[in-house]
């Protein structure tokens, strides 16, 4: 298929480079040398703005921008001239009320917009493993599986548009949750005595375990590597989404609530462009001792 990707971060390079590999893929990004440098990579064909991606006529528009707001941008310049039947992947975290009426304002010119964020990290990017949550028409979501099966392990249709950008930032702040509590408790044990490592090994072989104390604390925070990854910016921002969620539902969320003001807060003080890790910081900061680093090697 004819495949315009839109958006070249550090999930898109990856996404755009196994799509390749499969589709006749076009890139297009903000920073146009990001693009031209992933052609050169990757043997995409670079479109040098969004009237090129228009006149590539894809059948299949995929984005992966910070927030619905850059991609309601996109869609300002380029929905009038996609060709009828074009299905529209946002792969985007973003806002599943602003999603909807987008995909309203596509589906009057004949575009499905399928918001189809994606979990994995820049790893599963890379290894063509993400899971994808899909929210929109199922027909739409039939015609792009074989694009879809480029980039991922999984993808489950999780209900109408705007479904999928739920379940991604519920997703997301149940990690916020987990790698903020994982910290506070790790560093108590650290103050009572107990080294980061020996903790993890106990609590991966127990019921409180979780990507934060499989993956991110034994990874990232014990050799104080903090990779910048997934921004913390980012994270914050689908936490707050995910507050929304439970707004609209009429709900009360007082845990989640926490966690958006938590989240909020560290982004502000840290700056928005850290890696998400850097909440683990903030806890050792507060605590005045590190998890893992020296302690280990002691
Ligand atoms: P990055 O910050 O690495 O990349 C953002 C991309 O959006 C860049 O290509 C950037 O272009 C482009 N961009 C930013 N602002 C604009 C704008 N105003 N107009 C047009 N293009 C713009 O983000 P990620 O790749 O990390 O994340 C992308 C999405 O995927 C986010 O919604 C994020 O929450 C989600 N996500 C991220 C994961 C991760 O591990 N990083 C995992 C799962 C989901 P330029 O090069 O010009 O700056």
């Amino acid at each position: 298929m004819r495949v315009a990707f839109l958006g070249l971060g550090a999930m898109g390079r990856p996404m755009a480079a196994n799509l390749a590999r499969h589709h006749e893929t076009w890139v297009y990004n903000r920073t146009a040398a990001v693009a031209r440098a992933h052609a050169a990579a990757h043997g995409t064909s670079v479109a040098a703005d969004l009237a090129e991606v228009a006149r590539g006529g894809p059948q299949v528009v995929a984005t992966c921008l910070p927030t619905t707001v850059e991609v309601a941008a996109v869609a300002e310049q380029l929905l009038d001239s996609l060709r009828p039947g074009t299905v529209w992947l946002d792969h985007t975290s973003g806002d599943p009320q602003a999603t909807r009426e987008l995909a309203d304002r596509c589906a009057a010119r004949d575009v499905a917009l399928l918001d189809a964020p994606v979990s994995g990290g820049t790893d599963g990017a890379a290894a063509g493993t993400l899971t994808v949550m899909v929210g929109g028409d199922g027909a739409a979501l039939g015609r792009v599986s074989a694009v879809l099966d480029a980039v991922a392990g999984r993808v489950v249709h999780v209900g109408p548009s705007g479904a999928g950008m739920a379940v991604k930032a519920v997703n997301n702040t149940l990690l916020a949750t987990s790698l903020r509590a994982a910290a506070e408790g790790l560093v108590a044990l650290r103050a009572s005595g107990v080294a980061t490592s020996t903790a993890l090994e106990v609590i991966n072989a127990s019921s409180g375990r979780s990507f934060a104390t499989e993956r991110l604390l034994p990874e990232r925070v014990v050799p104080r590597t903090f990779p910048r990854t997934f921004s913390l910016g980012l994270l914050a921002k689908d936490v707050g989404l995910a507050a929304g969620v439970v707004r609209a539902a009429g709900l009360q969320a007082p845990v989640l609530d926490l966690v958006d003001e938590l989240t909020r807060a560290a982004a502000d003080s840290r700056g928005g462009a850290v890696d998400h890790t850097e909440l683990v910081r903030m806890v050792e900061d507060a605590a005045g001792l590190e998890l893992g680093g020296d302690e280990e090697r002691t």
